[in-house]
């Protein structure tokens, strides 16, 4: 019979690595929270216009990477390939109940593009993102920008660089395009087929090119912001100087461009040296003109999105902090086993995830046990000890080991292993 097994593309999180997932997921929840955003679920689910109108027709997305087929009805559906388009569409949906401007929303959950699965590209893959909707003021961007920076602050990611840049609004991007044209209609010859076509249809991606034979024509093109428009200029600087008010380090990145003409002044990506040649970690942007593409009143609006994938790989494989097990208790003999048996039930109700091993079975065999479960600390509770009135707690990280008094076993475990 043929194997069941998950589609190409499509990957199971297992225990081991789903604890690490979830740990993430918490500190998003907590730290997005903080913030001031509040989660919103949207249907993986969508009219397949919210998409094409979104995304744009002549994007590789939508012309190639889009799960769409036909509901029971005939009409064309799509699961979801990003997350902004559906935050909008529920904005506008249910702005009558949306009493308080800016609306700030935070989501996480999978995505899915029918993309070559080459390495660490998935088909159904995973995001967490972030929108503020409703405020042009540039104190949202340093705001937004202040929540990435943070979030991969506290999860313990660092070396990451926050790059920056303006591609102006809709008074100052035309000439800017112009700007483009005159620079690189000198040398369509020596451009890709795509960047020909992008010449005329939008010159700005010809900046987000992957071919070396572009990327060294690009270095010396013209940079967007050097063509801001007064309020474009002044938006941008402010971002600048609010970021130096919080001290929070950026570089601008005069190239850094978004594919989509919605996109409007400030760009942004998240990058970093570890993951070889798909550095972005996280990406964004204003994206003024979306809510009215979307058919809403002209509202300005800013958002992120980061690939949990990606993320993943920067964080170390196993840590103390989403180790599956925090503790392991080891008792030796009977007497032993009735003392500490009590204390696991106490401990678990204190959010310790914790496990015991078998009474009669031998040191070695329970340390393995441990071992194999992946436990931060053990706690040895053995005749000697118990004589002794004292248990041992060993952390299996450092290695190192304490001795805790056995009448007062819970508090002490806990003072000795609560981060
Ligand atoms: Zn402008
Ligand atoms: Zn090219």
């Amino acid at each position: 019979m043929e194997k069941l097994n998950a589609l190409k593309g499509f990957k199971d999180l297992l225990p081991g690595e789903s604890e690490k997932w979830e740990w993430v997921a918490s500190a998003v929840r907590k730290t997005f929270h903080a913030f001031g955003f509040s989660p919103i679920r949207t249907p993986i689910l969508e009219r397949t216009r919210l998409f094409t109108r979104s995304i744009g027709e002549t994007t590789d997305i939508v012309e190639k990477e889009m799960y769409t087929f036909e509901d029971w009805d005939g009409k064309p559906v799509t699961l979801r390939p990003e997350g902004t388009a559906s935050v909008v569409r529920a904005f506008l949906e249910h702005r009558h109940q949306i009493l308080a401007l800016p609306a700030k929303f935070y989501y996480q959950g999978p995505m899915f593009r029918h993309e070559r699965p080459q390495a660490g590209r998935l088909r159904q893959f995973h995001q967490v993102g972030a929108e503020i909707i409703g405020e042009i003021d540039p104190e949202q961007d340093v705001e937004l920008l202040s929540l990435l920076s943070y979030f991969f602050q506290r999860i313990g990611i660092s070396d990451l660089t926050l790059e920056i840049n303006s591609l102006g609004c809709t008074v100052c991007r035309p000439p800017y395009r112009a700007a483009l044209q005159g620079y690189f209609g000198a040398q369509l010859d020596t451009l890709c087929e795509d960047c020909n076509r992008r010449f005329h249809q939008n010159p700005l991606r010809i900046l987000d090119c992957k071919k070396e034979s572009c990327k060294a024509i690009t270095t010396d093109a013209p940079a967007s912001a050097n063509h801001l428009c007064q309020e474009c200029d002044a938006h941008f600087k402010a971002v600048q100087e609010g970021l130096s008010s919080l001290k929070l380090p950026f570089v601008i990145s005069k190239h850094l461009v978004r594919g989509l003409d919605y996109y409007t002044k400030t760009a942004f990506e998240m990058t970093t040296q570890n993951l070889g040649a798909q550095n972005a970690v996280a990406a964004g942007g204003r994206y003024d003109g979306l809510v009215e593409a979307l058919g809403g009143a002209s509202t300005p609006a800013i958002g992120f999105a980061m690939g949990m994938e990606r993320l993943m790989q920067l964080l170390p494989e196993s840590d103390i902090r989403y180790s599956a097990l925090q503790l392991f208790i080891v008792p030796l003999g009977e007497a032993a086993h009735q003392h500490v048996f009590p204390v696991l039930y106490d401990l678990r109700r204190k959010n310790i995830r914790s496990e015991i091993g078998k009474s009669g079975a031998a040191l070695k065999k329970q340390m393995k046990q441990a071992d194999r479960l992946n436990a931060a600390f053990v706690l040895i509770v053995g005749e000697q000890e118990m004589e002794m009135g004292k248990a041992v707690l060993r952390n299996m990280k450092t290695k190192e080991q304490v001795e805790i008094e056995l009448f007062n076993l819970l508090e002490g475990v806990i003072a000795q292993i609560s981060p």
